[in-house]
């Protein structure tokens, strides 16, 4: 069989599923006259937050706005520690870090997700949070992050950027924590068509916090309660949103199927599969292996014209960004590890029976 070129992920493929929906929503926004704050966010917000199960949802115009708005309306700022896994993604440590805040990292278990076990050995006088991360679609486990931020008074902002629709113990994340923050940037599980995010919340007073923070700080039009930013969800974005969380169910069992064959199909004493949490339903927002010999096996896919990406192959605290910081390499081993070993395959909506036979054939016989 000749090559066949696989994309380690595109956004297409979803497109064309559902085109007649999402052209049908942009045309009712453009011809609605009405483009921020209106109708489409409002009852966007209702079914994501009815989909998650929680009380209230708040769309803004991005994650990490989700993330620093959020600690920001909590009061965790300058002075303040928060701790978050040293394998994050960069922007996690910039929703901490914009909100003035310090970053404390805790080293991560086998399944990517904050390790319990370290947490408490972190915690100071200064500690007002933890930020759990559910990286790559698996939930952390959120039993034990709530007992111990429970027993030291600690907020718990939960990072859903990955993991719309994930279950830890049949709950959904975005419930667990005081404020779950989620991005719909195009490559997430529920993506947008450009920049987007949310915040779901159980409180009616957080949930009216996030409303008067994302427009100016103002309940009433010009009439400034508190000195806000401007991160609204755009009417255009909640639109095609809401067209594609129609579709949220069939967009994860999709993926738990092209998942599900590669752990089953994939035999191959290089390449170490993915853990699956006990009593999480992943929704493989990602599907990492690490690979000891990570470049050469890039370097044979690509030969093969099979697309790979590294998440992340720089740590945070090694990041030039936070130098500042003052940590050193080997600081943190086992992120560190995991920057030299991780590797993303593809993995994206619409991907063909051809394509994945294609890519766990040629991984096998590497
Ligand atoms: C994508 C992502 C973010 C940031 O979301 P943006 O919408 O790009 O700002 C934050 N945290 C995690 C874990 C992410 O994957």
């Amino acid at each position: 069989m000749s090559a066949m070129k696989i994309w380690a992920n595109r956004l297409d493929r979803g497109f064309e599923r559902h085109r007649a929906e999402y052209e049908a929503a942009a045309l009712r926004v453009l011809r609605s006259g009405w483009y921020i704050l209106g109708n489409e966010v409002a009852a966007f917000e209702r079914a994501f937050a009815d989909y998650v199960g929680a009380k209230y949802c708040v769309g803004l115009a991005s994650g990490l706005d989700a993330l620093w708005i959020a600690f920001r309306i909590l009061g965790v700022g300058a002075g303040d520690e928060v701790i978050v896994q040293s394998n994050a993604y960069i922007a996690c440590v910039m929703g901490i870090t914009m909100a003035n805040a310090t970053p404390v990292f805790v080293e991560p278990n086998e399944h990517f997700n904050l390790d319990v076990a370290k947490i408490e050995a972190a915690i100071t006088p200064k500690t007002k949070a933890i930020l759990a991360v559910h990286l790559y679609g698996q939930s952390s486990d959120m039993a034990e992050i709530m007992k111990i931020a429970k027993k030291h008074g600690l907020y718990v902002v939960e990072d859903c950027a990955q993991s719309h629709g994930a279950r830890q113990d049949g709950v959904m994340t975005g419930n667990f924590g005081d404020i779950g923050c989620f991005s719909f940037y195009p490559s997430k599980n529920l993506g947008a068509f450009g920049d987007a995010g949310c915040v779901t919340v159980n409180s009616a007073r957080l949930d009216g916090d996030f409303r008067t923070y994302r427009n100016y700080g103002s309940e009433k039009r010009y009439y400034n309660k508190v000195v806000g930013t401007n991160s609204r969800l755009d009417e255009m974005q909640a639109a095609l949103l809401s067209a594609r969380l129609s579709h949220m169910d069939e967009i994860t069992a999709e993926r738990k199927q092209i998942c599900d064959r590669y752990l089953a199909e994939i035999r191959n004493p290089a390449i170490i599969l993915p853990k699956i949490q006990a009593g999480c339903e992943t929704v493989w927002h990602q599907f990492v292996v690490q690979v000891a010999e990570r470049q050469p096996f890039i370097n044979y896919l690509a030969s093969k014209e099979i697309g790979t990406i590294i998440h992340y192959p720089i740590p945070p605290h090694l990041s030039e960004a936070y130098a500042y910081l003052g940590y050193k390499k080997g600081a943190f081993p086992i992120a560190e590890k995991f920057a030299d070993t991780v590797l993303s395959l593809p993995l994206y909506n619409g991907m063909t029976d051809e394509e994945l036979d294609y890519t766990i054939r040629t991984i096998n016989e590497y």
